[in-house]
């Protein structure tokens, strides 16, 4: 029998590895300054936890300030002449939510990926990093049994989990520091048939529905009619009744509360809530029990709502996400760190190529409540972050870089993830170009070119609450 084995070499300049937010922005990035770039993931689309129902947070500070725009503002922009986006909205809970249609994120994002020159290679699991004196080299992929070996002048890990940095040898943190704890998956599943004024007028009956307890700071304002004023919004509550149906053994999921995001197709709902607890994503039997258990709480969900929640009556399942999101695992060591107590004290250093302003956001991994604490502004993410400490021409984009747990809680959310792979595209780029190592490049020249692209990152760039642009209006 012929042993049809085969092994195919590819050679590019930059190569990003997971097309998830962070690899999208990286991706765009480096091809727009005209660099030939292959961007590896092991889906059929691009996107990652863009296309499974959840808002973009984040574009919006405390302040209602616009502090993320650039590239992740290209693509809302495109999502709102295709009706799949309302724009940014202030919110006493979240700063700011933009509600997508995260179906049309798909078709947006490979728009994009033509449009810059991208070149994809899609249905491919990274299976290796070869390094030769800390170096890294090579990267290999496995799609449709064949093997891939892709080299590059300039490599970007934008898996989520840090795999090619962990592959390649790179040390790394997971959790939080007290107990290694990391937060916990939930799949994203829709609904249609939801009747928002009927669950509104419900909620107007009962406002203590709205009561989130001791660890949820919310700033005053989240209130039924604030809800009931936009289609833009992100429902968070219902505490009192998950906390008597779970007492009564009636409902499924290990969290305190309900989180719906109101998606910009009418009766359309996203449900972020089912939580598996104690769990690690970067192991397969872990992500085979997770998916098992969390479609296992689906139906009994929609069960539960049905029966007890008014404007739910009639919800019927509409799609589950095609993976089970994963909200932290490995944190990479870089050249610098992003710390806790410079993200609260607002600290903007003069080597920042992206601005986070998300509350610190920690749903608990092994209990069911949710850590919330606002910050006051924005804070700066350093170039430095985003240089893998330990494996040379490795950088890194996304929730996989270097911040200590605190910070992450911040920085994990999705236009964060493409502001910071747009600055580090630009940064893959101009190393290739230069002939140097990333660290190596004027860290201002990058800074430059991000402006030139219109992203905003320092308080000279913030556009003031009264003169944002792209906020919806009903
Ligand atoms: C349930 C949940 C709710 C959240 N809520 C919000 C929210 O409301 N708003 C918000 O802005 N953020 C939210 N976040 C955070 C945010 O979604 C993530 O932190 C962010 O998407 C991280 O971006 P990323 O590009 O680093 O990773 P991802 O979006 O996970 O992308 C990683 C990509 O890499 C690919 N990949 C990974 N490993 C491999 C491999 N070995 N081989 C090939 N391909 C690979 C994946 O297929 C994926 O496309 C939430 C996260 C979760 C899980």
């Amino acid at each position: 029998m012929e042993n049809r084995a085969e092994r195919q070499v590819i050679k590019t300049q930059v190569l990003v590895l997971g097309g998830g937010s962070g690899g999208v922005g990286a991706a765009l990035a480096a091809a727009r300054e005209g660099v030939e770039t292959v961007l590896v993931d092991r889906q059929g689309f691009l996107g990652g936890n863009m296309t499974i129902g959840l808002p973009l947070l984040a574009f919006l500070d405390a302040q209602g300030r616009q502090v993320t725009k650039g590239l992740p503002q290209e693509i809302v922009d495109r999502l709102i002449e295709l009706d799949g986006s309302f724009g940014h909205r202030e919110c006493p809970l979240h700063n700011s939510t933009t509600v997508i249609d995260p179906q049309l994120m798909k078709i947006v994002v490979f728009e994009k990926i033509k449009k810059y020159g991208v070149r994809p290679l899609l249905h491919c699991e990274i299976i290796g990093a070869n390094t030769e004196n800390g170096e890294l080299k090579s990267v290999i992929v496995k799609g449709k049994g064949k093997e891939i070996e892709i080299f590059a002048d300039m490599f970007i890990d934008a898996t989520g989990d840090g795999d090619v940095a962990y592959m390649a040898g790179a040390e790394f943190e997971k959790g939080q520091y007290a107990n290694g704890e990391t937060q916990p998956p939930t799949l994203m599943f829709t609904v249609g048939g939801f009747d928002l004024e009927r669950f509104m007028d419900f909620l107007q009956d009962h406002p203590d529905e709205l009561k989130h307890g001791s660890t949820m700071k919310i700033r005053p304002g989240y209130t039924a009619e604030f809800l009931r004023a936009s289609e833009n919004h992100v429902f968070v509550g219902l505490k009192n009744l998950v906390s008597k149906l779970r007492q009564e053994g009636k409902c499924p999921i290990d969290r305190d509360t309900i989180i719906y995001i109101n998606l910009p197709r009418p009766g359309y709902i996203a449900l972020n809530c089912i939580r598996i607890l104690n769990f690690d994503g970067t192991k397969v039997e872990e992500l085979s029990r997770g998916e098992i258990e969390s479609h296992l709480q689906v139906l009994p969900l929609i069960n539960m709502l049905k029966e007890h929640v008014p404007g739910f009556e009639n919800i019927f399942l509409s799609s589950i996400a095609p993976f089970l999101g994963i909200r932290e695992t490995r944190r990479i060591i870089g050249k610098q760190m992003v710390r806790e107590d410079a993200a609260v004290a607002g600290l903007i250093p003069d080597d920042t190529i992206a601005l986070g302003s998300y509350i610190i956001d920690i749903h608990s991994g092994s209990g069911d409540s949710t850590i919330i604490r606002s910050l006051a502004g924005p804070y700066g993410i350093t170039y430095g972050a985003t240089i893998c400490r330990d494996v040379k021409r490795l950088m890194l984009s996304g929730r996989c870089i270097s911040v200590d747990p605190v910070v992450f809680g911040s920085s994990r959310v999705m236009p964060t993830c493409m502001s910071i792979g747009e600055g580090v595209g630009i940064g893959a780029a101009l190393a290739v170009k230069q002939n140097v190592a990333p660290e190596d490049v004027d860290v201002q020249e990058i800074r430059r070119k991000l402006r030139e692209y219109g992203a905003i990152i320092s308080m000279e760039d913030v556009i003031p609450a009264d003169q944002v642009v792209c906020k919806s209006v009903r």
